[in-house]
This record gives structure tokens, C-alpha cells and sequence, in this order.
């Protein structure tokens, strides 16, 4: 046993050299692969705070989160990188700034949004792992479609009370998130979309009970997956791993592939677009993708659901919208002269000669660096709006 130590004077190269040291004592540990990775957080609630944590104890280098909310007080129980004086303040900024103060050489952007309207595609690209660190189904199976479609693993984290799973879905092998959705998930989902894609204003209220050992344990699995990703290791593919807290049972559960699956569409070939979102019409990338298909019967597809114009039944008023669907509220769809609800025109993409080609791919209410699919009879084409890259991940480099 060594009980006294001899003091010497340490720089600071060796400490970012000594801060390491003993994950290398690991056989298989390669920190030089945590030090290159870019991780999307999804969610900065109580497992995101955990998630962050735990990537900048273990020297991530490059990472996005994502989230919605501000800080209140009842989350102070459960988020190890708040304060009480952050009350008020977004989610993400916060959870960005402690991240870096635990481990100042990570680049970490922070994005106040919804994972389905404020995220471009593009940013599900950039990713090597996404983290998921949500309380609802809608923005998990919106999680999924997106790192499929990227060809990206994500990692999904649930709680609920004193138990949780973690699960690990790879882009192209079957399961995915998706296909473990039963009957009663579906029956939710739809109920909470019914309104012909206007929001239901409970989803954004909810409240499961959680504490921060749940999600603290669920949490270090998730991001133990991630860290055997980033080194090529076998994961939980399509697995979960179940723990149960009242009896300190813990077991892996196999799903089942569905055939029917909507999630299976793994995105290959994708083709640079050289002008930012807010300068480029639709009109204008649906040309370059009639010329690069040699093609006059080509169909853009937006990555969302675009909602166009809500229209009164009753009284025949009319409002352009062009938002992303699910960013209208039921309230805001009702008619302003006799509170009548509103029927929604939503779009999904272009045809060549709809009256909204000369608005802009921002002007939608499209995110910057998104993706979009051109189709003709015979042969399709992703298009990445690269150049909003810049802007869109602008620090992270
Ligand atoms: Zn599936
Ligand atoms: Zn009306």
C-alpha cells in the first residue's frame, strides 16, 4: 500500500495526458477514438444530464444536444448539470456549458428545438452515434426513421419510476425501434395525432415519474454501448437491456423484426446542393433534379410533413402557414372570426408546378441542412443542402 506520495509539479500537457490514463489500462481502449467522436444527444432531462456527463468524463469530442424546454424547478432533483440559479434558462445551453466545464476540450453546440422540426437530416449524418434521452414515442420513431434513413446506430434510454431499458438499434438490421411497437404504442401515437396533424398540447407535458439513479444507471448502459460502437465492439443490436429496480433484476429482451416496417429505408448515394436553405426555391432544386435524372416526371419529397394553409369549413377564412405538421396547436387551428377547427392543407413535397415552388427551402418551414429525395419513374436521388453545414455545426469542426 502506498500511503505517501511524493509531490511534483505537473503542466499541463500532462495532465490532458494524465486526465486519461487509466481507461488505458483497458486492453482494448482507444481514446483516440472517443477524442474524434461526434455524438447527438437527443433530450437534456434526467438521462441527458447523465449522458453529458458521462461524455465529457470520457473525453467525447464533438457533440450536439438537443432539447426543447427550460430549466424549472422540479428538474433540480434529477440533472446533475443544473443549478438552482439556471431556473428559466434553456436545457440544452446549460447542459452545453457544464459539459464543457467538466471537459473543456469537447466541442459542444447546443440547439434549442424539437428533434422533428428544428433537426435537418444532415445533422443525423454528422452524428457517429445519436443518443436518445426522450419521454415520448413521437420523437423516438422520428429518431429512428431519421438515423435510418443516415445510416446511423442510435441508442434509446427509457424510465419509468425505478426501472428502465436501454436499447441499441443499428441502421440496416432489423429490429428497429419501429418494429417493437405493439398495439397500445400505436394506439397512443395515433391518438395523439389525430387532428389531422395539429398537436395535442399534452405531448409536450409529459410527466413521467423518474429519479436520477434510474436514469443514471440506464444512462451508463447507453453510453457503454456507445463507447464498444465507437471501438467496433458487439452491442445490444436490437436488443434491450431491462432493469428492473424493485428487485435488482436486470435481463436482455430480443425483439422481432417487422416485415411491414415504415422505418427500413436506409438512404445510400447522396448529392451536394452548393446554396444555403434560406437562398435556394423549390422550384430551383427541382430543376437540378430533373437535369441530374434526366427526367421531366420528377417528385421532390420533403422530410416532413409540411403544413401549407389551415381553412375554416365554416366561414371559408383562410391562413398560410407553411410550418413543419406538429408545430401547430390545436388551439392555434381554430378560425379567428367563430372558433371553428380549422381543416389543414399539408404538403410532402413538389411536382413541378404547385403555386409554393418560388418560396425558398427555409420559407417551408424546412430545417437547414436537410435532405431531400427526387423520384422519377425509374431512378431517385437524395439531395444534402451542404451548404448550410457551415452555419448549422458552426464550432464543432
Ligand atoms: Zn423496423
Ligand atoms: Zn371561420
Amino acid at each position: 500500500m502506498e500511503l505517501a506520495r511524493t509531490p511534483v509539479s505537473i503542466s499541463n500537457a500532462d495532465l490532458s495526458e494524465d486526465r486519461f490514463s487509466r481507461f488505458g489500462l483497458i486492453d482494448w481502449w482507444d481514446q483516440s477514438k472517443l477524442r474524434s467522436a461526434k455524438i447527438l444527444v437527443v433530450g437534456a432531462g434526467a438521462i441527458g444530464n447523465e449522458i453529458l456527463k458521462n461524455l465529457a468524463l470520457l473525453g467525447i469530442g464533438h457533440v450536439i444536444v438537443i432539447d426543447l424546454d427550460s430549466i424549472e424547478i422540479s428538474n433540480l432533483s434529477r440533472s446533475v448539470l443544473f443549478r438552482p440559479s439556471d431556473v428559466g434558462r434553456p436545457k440544452a445551453d446549460v447542459a452545453a456549458e457544464r459539459t464543457r466545464d467538466l471537459y473543456p476540450e469537447c466541442k459542444v453546440k447546443a440547439i434549442s428545438g424539437n428533434v422533428r422540426h428544428d433537426l435537418g437530416l444532415g445533422v443525423f449524418r454528422w452524428a457517429d452515434v445519436i443518443l436518445g434521452a426522450l419521454d415520448n414515442r413521437e420523437a423516438r420513431l422520428w429518431i429512428n426513421r431519421a438515423a435510418w434513413k443516415m445510416n446511423r446506430p442510435w441508442i434509446d434510454g427509457a424510465i419509468e419510476g425505478i426501472n428502465g431499458v436501454a436499447r441499441v438499434f443499428l441502421p440496416g438490421k432489423p429490429p428497429c425501434y419501429e418494429c417493437t411497437l405493439g398495439e397500445v404504442d400505436w394506439k397512443i401515437l395515433d391518438r395523439r395525432m389525430s387532428c389531422k396533424l395539429l398537436t395535442r398540447e399534452e405531448i409536450q407535458g409529459g410527466k413521467t415519474p423518474t429519479t436520477p439513479t434510474t436514469s443514471s444507471v440506464i444512462a451508463g448502459i447507453q453510453v457503454q454501448e456507445a463507447v464498444k460502437l465507437l471501438h467496433g465492439l458487439p452491442v445490444l443490436a436490437g436488443k434491450g437491456f431491462v432493469f428492473e429496480g424493485m428487485n435488482h433484476t436486470s435481463y436482455v429482451v430480443e425483439y422481432t423484426p417487422h416485415e411491414e416496417c415504415m422505418s427500413h429505408e436506409v438512404y445510400d448515394h447522396t448529392t451536394y446542393w452548393p446554396k444555403p436553405s434560406n437562398k435556394t426555391t423549390v422550384a430551383e432544386l427541382h430543376a437540378f433534379a430533373q437535369q441530374e435524372l434526366a427526367a421531366t416526371d420528377v417528385s421532390l419529397d420533403f422530410s416532413r410533413d409540411v403544413i401549407q394553409a389551415l381553412k375554416c369549413p365554416k366561414c371559408g377564412l383562410s391562413r398560410d402557414i407553411y410550418a413543419c405538421a406538429g408545430t401547430v396547436t390545436v388551439d392555434e387551428g381554430k378560425c379567428s372570426v367563430d372558433g371553428e377547427a380549422m381543416e389543414v392543407a399539408a404538403i410532402h413535397g413538389f411536382g413541378g408546378k404547385e403555386t409554393y415552388g418560388n418560396r425558398t427551402v427555409a420559407g417551408m418551414g424546412l430545417p437547414p441542412y436537410d435532405v431531400f429525395v427526387a423520384r422519377s419513374r425509374d431512378r431517385e436521388m437524395r439531395i444534402l443542402m451542404d451548404a448550410d453545414r457551415a452555419t448549422v455545426l458552426a464550432g464543432l469542426d
